[in-house]
C-alpha cells in the first residue's frame, strides 16, 4: 500500500454542494477517486447560500475565524460536514460575500466585489489549515481555478516562514484559461501583498492583478485537463496572453484527462431514462429516443438526433451551428439545445425553433434532468468549440452511446477518436477548422454511417465501451502530488526578486 497523502482540495465551487461548470463537476469526483485510492482527501469551499440542501448536517468547528484582509480583520467561521461518499468537506462562512444567490455574479455580470471575496477565500482557506493545526495537517493543497490562484503566492510570501504553512505544496489546475480574476491595481492594498509583487515577473498583468498568473507563477506544479489542451495555452493562439509565463513553465505543466463519474453517468441504472440500456443490451436506447422526441415535440423520422448541451457561449462554437442548421436538416438531422447563457444566442435559438417545427428543438434553462436525457435519447452529440480544455459533454455522450462529433481541439481530441468503418474502430467524428464547412462534413460523415446500422452499432458499442472513469485520472493526479511535495523544510520563494 503506498503512503496515504494529505490532500486539501481547495475550490470556488464542489458539486453537488455548488456548480456552475465543468469545474464543479471535477472536484466533486475527484476527492471520491483518490479517496478509492487510499488517500486522506478533503475538499474546502465557500460555504454559498443553499449547499445545506446537499448537507443537513453541517458543524461549525471554529465559530470565529479572523482574515486578514488588507488592514482589517474580516471574520468568518470554519464548518464541517461530508459528501455522500464520505468526504469531509470544510465550508469557509462568511454570509456576506458567500449567502448570495450567485456563486460569481447575476445575469447581469459579476458581483463588484469578487476580488475582495476570493482574497478573503483565499487567505481564508489558509487560516483555516492553522486553525485546524493538530486536527488536520494536509501535506498539499490541490487549488483550482483563479478564484484560488492567490494561496500559491500567499504561501511563498506571506506564509514562507511559517511553521504549519510553510512546507505545504501546491498544485493548481487550470480548468479555463479565459477566466483569470483580474482586478483593479488598487486592490492590491486588500490583497495584503507587496508592492513588489505587482510586477510582471509576480501578479501583474496589463497593470491589473491577475489571480490566475499569481497561481500560474508561485504554484509548485502546474495542471491542466488534457494533454492536447496543455499544449495548446503554450501558444499566443490559446494562451489568453499567459502563454509566455506557461511556456516558462513548461517543465512543470502537465495535462491530466478529467473522467467522470460512472455510478452517476450510467444509462444501465439512470432512473431518468424511458429505459435501461448498456453496451451489451443496448436496445432500450431506442425508446429513450422515441421518449425524447415526443418530449421535445421532434416529429417521427428516420434520421439521427443530434444534441448539444452547453453554456450558451462564444466558446461552444454555436456560431458554426446556426449557419450549418440548413443543410444538417436537409441531410436528414433533427436538433436538439439544452443550453443557458448569453441572451443573443438564447433568441436566436429561439427564433431557429419557430422557424422549423418539429426539426429543431430548443429549451432554454439550465436542467440536468432533461440533460440526461438528451444524453440518453440523441443519437450524436455535437461540440464545436472554439477551444475546450476538457470537455464533460462529449465523455457522457460516449457512455450513453451518443456518438460525439466534435471540433479537434483541447480534450475533444484527446478523448474521441475518428470511426474508421472497414476497422469499424474508433468512437466519433473530429473537425479541425473552425468552419462551418468542416463541421458539416463531419456531420455528414456522421449521417452516411447512421444509415448502416450494423456500422452504427459498432461505434456505438465502442464508445460506450470506452473507460473514462475517474480511476486513471486519480492515480496521474496522486504521481504529480508526490512530485510537488520535496523533502520537508521550508520551500524557497520560487523567484528571487
Ligand atoms: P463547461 O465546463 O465549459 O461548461 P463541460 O463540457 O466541461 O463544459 O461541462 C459542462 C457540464 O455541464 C456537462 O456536464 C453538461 O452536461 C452540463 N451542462 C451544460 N449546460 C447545461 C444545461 N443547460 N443544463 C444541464 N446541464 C448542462
Amino acid at each position: 500500500m503506498p503512503p496515504r497523502l494529505r490532500i486539501l482540495l481547495v475550490a470556488s465551487e464542489a458539486s453537488p454542494f455548488a456548480k456552475t461548470g465543468g469545474l464543479g463537476d471535477v472536484t466533486g469526483a475527484l476527492p471520491r477517486a483518490l479517496r478509492a485510492l487510499g488517500h486522506d482527501v478533503r475538499i474546502l469551499m465557500p460555504r454559498y447560500r443553499g449547499v445545506e440542501l446537499h448537507a443537513p448536517d453541517i458543524k461549525t468547528i471554529v465559530p470565529r475565524l479572523s482574515v486578514p484582509l488588507g488592514d482589517r480583520i474580516v471574520e468568518g467561521a470554519l464548518q464541517e460536514t461530508e459528501t455522500a461518499g464520505g468526504v469531509p468537506v470544510y465550508f469557509l462562512a462568511q454570509d456576506q460575500y458567500f449567502d448570495r444567490d450567485g456563486l460569481y455574479g447575476t445575469a447581469d455580470g459579476d458581483y463588484w466585489d469578487n476580488c475582495e471575496r476570493f482574497v478573503f477565500f483565499c487567505r481564508g482557506a489558509l487560516e483555516s489549515v492553522i486553525e485546524l493545526g493538530e486536527v488536520w495537517r494536509p501535506q498539499i493543497i490541490h487549488a483550482h481555478d483563479w478564484q484560488t490562484g492567490l494561496i500559491p503566492v500567499y504561501l511563498r510570501t506571506l506564509y514562507r516562514d511559517h511553521p504549519v504553512l510553510g512546507s505545504l505544496a501546491t498544485l493548481l489546475t487550470i480548468h479555463n484559461l479565459a477566466y483569470q480574476g483580474a482586478f483593479w491595481h488598487y486592490d492590491m492594498a486588500m490583497t495584503g501583498l507587496g508592492w513588489d509583487l505587482f510586477t510582471p515577473a509576480g501578479i501583474e498583468f496589463y497593470g491589473k492583478i491577475n489571480f490566475l498568473k499569481g497561481g500560474l507563477v508561485f504554484s509548485d506544479l502546474l495542471t491542466t485537463v488534457s494533454r492536447t489542451y496543455a499544449a495548446e495555452i503554450r501558444t499566443p493562439e490559446f494562451g489568453n496572453g499567459l502563454d509566455g509565463v506557461l511556456e516558462e513553465r513548461a517543465a512543470d505543466l502537465h495535462g491530466v484527462i478529467n473522467g467522470i463519474d460512472y455510478e452517476q453517468w450510467n444509462p444501465a441504472k439512470d432512473a431518468g431514462l424511458a429505459r435501461p440500456y448498456s453496451a451489451d443490451e443496448p436496445e432500450g436506447k431506442a425508446a429513450c429516443r422515441e421518449a425524447l422526441r415526443r418530449e421535445l415535440e421532434l416529429d417521427e423520422a428516420p434520421g439521427p438526433i443530434v444534441a448539444m448541451v452547453t453554456r450558451l457561449a462564444g466558446q461552444k462554437g454555436l456560431d458554426l451551428v446556426l449557419e450549418g442548421l440548413p443543410t444538417m436538416l436537409d441531410a436528414g438531422c433533427q436538433f436538439a439545445l439544452l443550453g443557458s447563457g448569453e441572451a443573443h444566442l438564447e433568441e436566436a435559438w429561439m427564433r431557429e425553433a419557430e422557424r422549423y417545427p418539429g426539426k429543431v428543438a430548443v429549451r432554454l434553462g439550465y436542467d440536468p434532468a432533461l440533460a440526461g436525457r438528451i444524453y440518453g435519447g440523441a443519437d450524436c452529440f455535437l461540440m464545436p468549440s472554439r477551444y475546450e480544455p476538457c470537455g464533460l459533454g462529449q465523455l457522457i455522450a460516449l457512455r450513453y452511446g451518443t456518438v460525439p462529433i466534435v471540433r479537434r481541439t483541447g480534450g475533444l481530441a484527446d478523448t474521441v477518436k475518428e470511426f474508421d468503418a472497414t476497422r469499424r474502430a474508433g468512437t466519433g467524428f473530429l473537425f479541425d477548422a473552425f468552419a462551418s464547412d468542416a463541421m458539416l462534413d463531419a456531420i455528414l460523415r456522421a449521417v452516411a454511417v447512421f444509415r448502416r446500422p450494423e456500422q452504427w452499432s459498432a461505434l456505438v458499442r465502442n464508445g460506450m465501451t470506452e473507460d473514462f472513469s475517474w480511476d486513471a485520472s486519480a492515480r496521474e493526479y496522486a504521481l504529480l502530488y508526490k512530485k510537488a511535495l520535496r523533502p520537508t523544510g521550508p520551500k524557497p520563494s520560487r523567484r528571487s526578486r
